[in-house]
């Protein structure tokens, strides 16, 4: 039986992006191809805070204890290995249990399942399946995956997630949503790593896909629109959304509307973050 080491598994609202306030089951696995160490740092300046933490590690047993962080990325414990001991490795059933248990009718009905990260598609494509097969995840309809944007499909889970979509009888592009959250220059990431237009167009060959870039300043927003032309170039045909950054209240409040602005100005979509005025952005919501 497969297993997936789990990061977090909770039941929430899902803030952001095509399924904003839809009732989630949030599926948070470990491990990240990044670290976004840059989020609201000036630019060249590298975040510390989730580095400070990990040196302290040994003061948390769970991660609700954990301190949130203003700058960097929001879910640094998904993916810095110092924090791997809070996540266990879990199998298909036991996922499947501890869903059933979190769901408030017990099985799914209306509820939209999110795998998240870390980097949900990063060594987890070949466990999934097992999971989605199980028979108390058979009355599941909708999924969102949110990447990063870098991490191709593979052939084999390609088929499947088709498949899947069928056989709970709806077409593909209606159950399976890729919510894609490229990484700019501000995230401290390398553009040619972040920026992959031929795996996200190839996402759009599975299932609805929109492109979601957090932003602070008008150069993000350049940024934006830079990267927005080579994904067209490439051809997505896919939605653009804006997302203010700010994992903690007093960022977030500074510039969500002047991002909602900028996106009005461009014809784009803008997604709030409704975890963060509804439940401060702590851990398992
Ligand atoms: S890609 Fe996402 S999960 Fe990974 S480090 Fe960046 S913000 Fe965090």
């Amino acid at each position: 039986m497969s297993k997936i080491k789990i990061a977090e598994l909770f039941y929430s609202i899902q803030g952001e992006g095509r399924y904003m306030g839809v009732p989630s089951v949030f599926l948070r696995t470990f491990g990240c191809n990044f670290s976004c160490r840059g989020f609201g740092m000036p630019r060249g300046e590298l975040s510390a805070e989730a580095e400070d933490i990990a040196t302290v590690v040994h003061l948390y047993n769970k991660y609700e204890e954990l301190p949130l962080v203003s700058t960097g990325c929001d879910s640094y414990a998904s993916w810095h290995p110092s924090f791997k001991e809070l996540s266990p490795m879990l199998t298909s059933d036991a996922i499947a249990e501890r869903i059933g248990e979190i769901l408030p009718f017990g099985e799914w009905r209306e509820e939209h399942l999110v795998i998240t990260g870390g980097e949900p598609l990063l060594g987890w494509q070949r466990a999934y399946p097992d999971l989605l097969n199980h028979p108390k995840m058979q009355n599941l309809k909708e999924i969102t995956f949110e990447t990063n944007g870098t991490q191709p499909l593979t052939q084999e889970f390609k088929d499947y997630l088709k498949d899947w979509g069928y056989k709970n009888g709806r077409t593909w592009c209606q159950g399976l949503t890729f919510s894609v959250s490229a990484k700019l220059p501000g995230s401290g990431e390398a553009w040619e790593e972040a920026i992959r237009p031929e795996v996200v167009c190839d996402y759009e060959q599975v299932g609805y896909t929109y492109l979601k870039f957090v932003v602070a300043t008008e150069e993000d927003i350049k940024d934006a629109k830079r990267a927005v032309e080579q994904y067209r170039a490439a051809g997505f045909e896919g939605h653009v959304y804006l997302m203010p950054v700010g994992g903690v209240e007093s960022v977030y409040s500074l510039n969500a509307k002047s991002v909602a602005i900028a996106a009005m100005k461009r014809g784009w979509r803008y997604s709030d973050r409704l975890q963060v005025p509804l439940f401060k952005n702590e851990w398992g919501t």
